[in-house]
Order: structure tokens, then sequence, then C-alpha cells
């Protein structure tokens, strides 16, 4: 019957050792020698430190006594990845599982080791494609809310942000601004100088105005070669001296082939005393907007003009030189 036991114990799949109260390897079936790589002979009488990486082996030894008089089964390695040395071939990542076992009234400690490269590789692999779902998926969130050309907010993230700013400007009861910016005879450049000179523009104009608007604005591209800016706040003439100041910053813009300007309607919506719905509130804004902006394109363009002072359109019309 002893010969049986031997027998599983020599041909458990599992690498076993029995460790003596002193921390050296009593016993080691054939599955230990193929893990490890050593001649039984090598490992007996040997401490099971020389199992453990040298990184490892100063920790090791103080954890092994102290199991030593807890005296209870249990796994290593529930929170921290294990790792054995081989003698050739370097570390290889384990599962552990330690038993107590009390021979002749001595402690010794019956341990299971198990390769889990091939797991390990699985769970390293799984990681990974984890990683990529997540990088594309920001990818992919970056692409549907922002303009591939100048990296603004699109007109769905517009639409999404501005309705937020609608309700706070509620929640306030504060004013919202809606500025319409269209660059001036831009399609003569596209003519004279090529779209990617066009392209060009655009990209500095988006910076210009990403660079000049206040942090919690809106900035957007609308689509071709005009934007939208969302503001919280703003007096109508408070609205007008913003929107001044972003029609200056594009007029000072360097390094183009020719000047570059821009023409801006500003709409302001008041606070009011009932909730409105968003989409109905942005589709006025921006019509009035629109109307703003006609008015300053036939105005002489460069300029800014604001939807509540059309009534006297050639006074009202700001450009202010620099
Ligand atoms: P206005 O002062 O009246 O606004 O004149 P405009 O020439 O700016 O206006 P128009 O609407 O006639 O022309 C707009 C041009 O913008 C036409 C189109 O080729 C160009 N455009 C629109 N989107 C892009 C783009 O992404 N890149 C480039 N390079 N050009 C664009
Ligand atoms: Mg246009
Ligand atoms: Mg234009």
């Amino acid at each position: 019957m002893m010969k049986v036991y031997q027998s599983i114990f020599e041909y458990t799949p599992d690498a076993l050792l029995l460790i003596d109260p002193a921390g050296r390897i009593t016993l080691a079936n054939a599955q230990a020698e193929t893990l490890f790589g050593y001649d039984r002979s090598e490992l007996i009488d040997q401490p099971v430190e020389m199992l453990v990486p040298p990184r490892f082996s100063a920790q090791h030894a103080s954890h092994r006594a102290e199991f030593m008089v807890e005296a209870h089964s249990r796994e290593m390695g529930a929170a921290v990845e294990l790792f054995a040395q081989r003698k050739h071939g370097g570390e290889l990542p384990v599962d552990i599982m330690l038993s107590p076992m009390i021979v002749d009234g001595c402690h010794y400690t019956l341990c299971v080791v198990r390769d889990i490269t091939e797991r390990k590789a699985a769970e390293d692999e799984r990681e990974r494609q984890t990683a990529e779902l997540r990088r594309l998926h920001a990818e992919l969130e970056l692409l549907a809310n922002h303009d591939g050309l100048t990296g603004l907010y699109n007109w769905r993230a517009f639409y999404e942000h501005a309705g937020q700013m609608l309700k706070t400007a509620h929640r306030r009861q504060e004013n919202t601004t809606l500025l319409m910016l269209d660059l001036d005879y831009f399609k003569q450049v596209n003519d004279r100088f090529g779209h990617a000179e066009g392209d060009r523009v655009l990209r500095a104009v988006a910076a210009t105005l990403k660079a000049t608007a206040r942090e919690n604005d809106i900035v957007a591209r609308h689509g071709g070669e005009e934007f939208v800016v969302a503001a919280l706040g703003l007096t109508e003439p408070e609205s007008l001296m913003a929107a001044e100041r972003l029609r200056g910053a594009v007029a000072a813009i360097e390094n183009m082939k020719a000047p570059v300007t821009i023409s801006i309607g500003v709409a302001t919506f008041a606070p009011q005393t009932h909730k409105h719905e968003a989409s109905r509130v942005l589709a006025e804004l921006l019509d009035q907007a629109d109307q703003a902006l006609y008015a300053a394109k036939n105005n002489g363009r460069d300029q800014v003009c604001h939807f509540n002072r059309l009534a006297g359109l050639t006074q009202t019309c700001s450009r202010t030189s620099p």
C-alpha cells in the first residue's frame, strides 16, 4: 500500500515538494524535476529558496518561517503573482498551494507548484486585447465628437454641450450667447492658393478661436468654413465684446498667404421663468445668429453684429480698429 502512496506522490501532474522545519527540501517528485530542471539529488537537503528567484528569496525565507507557526492550508499568491526559479531558463509563473504536515511531531510543509505559463499568457493576451479595445473606444469617441481637420468639437458634440449649457443657464437664470462665425471670401483662398492652404487657414482659425475663447465656452466647427461658439452668462454688450475679441484675434493671424478675416453673428437667449426645450431654443438661437451673420456680411464683412440690434444696422455692427 505504501508503494501506491509513493507512486501517487511521484506521478502527480503537479510538482510536489516536502519542506522540513528548517526550510530544506526533503522530497521532490518527478514533475518537480521536470519543472525546475534539477535532478532530485541536486534538490534534496537544499534550502527551498533555491527555487525562488533571487529578488524574492529573502522575503520568501521570512514568509516561510511565519507559515511554519501558522500551520494551516492555504494558497499563496492570491494577491500577487508568484514566480519560480528554474535551474536553466530563468523564471516561470506559478501557482503554489501549501499544506502543513506533522511528521513525528515535526512541522513539515507539503508544497504543490503548478506551472501557469500558458494560463498567464492567455490572461496577458486578454489584457492586451482589453487595452486595445479601450484605446479604440477612446479613438472612436474622439472621432465621433471632434472634427478631423481642426480638432474642435463637431456639430454633434456642440449640440450636446450647448444643450447642457442651456440647462445650466436656466438653473442660474443667466443669459446664453450663441456666436456664428464665417470666414470672409474663403472660397478665394482655395481658388488662389489651393485646398491645402485653405485647410491650413481653417486649422489656424480654429486654434485661434479655441485659444481666445474662455475655457468654459464651447467652440465647434459648424461645417465648411463656419464655426459656432456658445458662452454662458454674458450680457448683450459683453457678448459683443467677446465676439469682437475673437474677430480681432483672427484678423491678427500671421503667416498666412493672404489676410484672414471673419464675420460674426451674435444672438442672446435671456433666462425664462419656464423651462424650454433645448433643441427649440438652439434652433432659434442659430437662426437669429445666422441672420445677424448675414447682416455682418452684407455690411462689409470682418465685423460683429447682434441680432437684437439689426434694426439700426449700420451703427450696430462693430469693427474696432486694432
Ligand atoms: P463669404 O465671405 O460670403 O462667406 O464668402 P466665402 O467665399 O467664404 O463663402 P462661400 O460659401 O462661397 O465659400 C465657402 C468655401 O469654403 C467653399 C468651400 O470650397 C470652402 N470649404 C468648405 N469646407 C472646406 C474645407 O474643409 N477645406 C477647404 N480648404 N475649403 C473648404
Ligand atoms: Mg459659409
Ligand atoms: Mg465664408
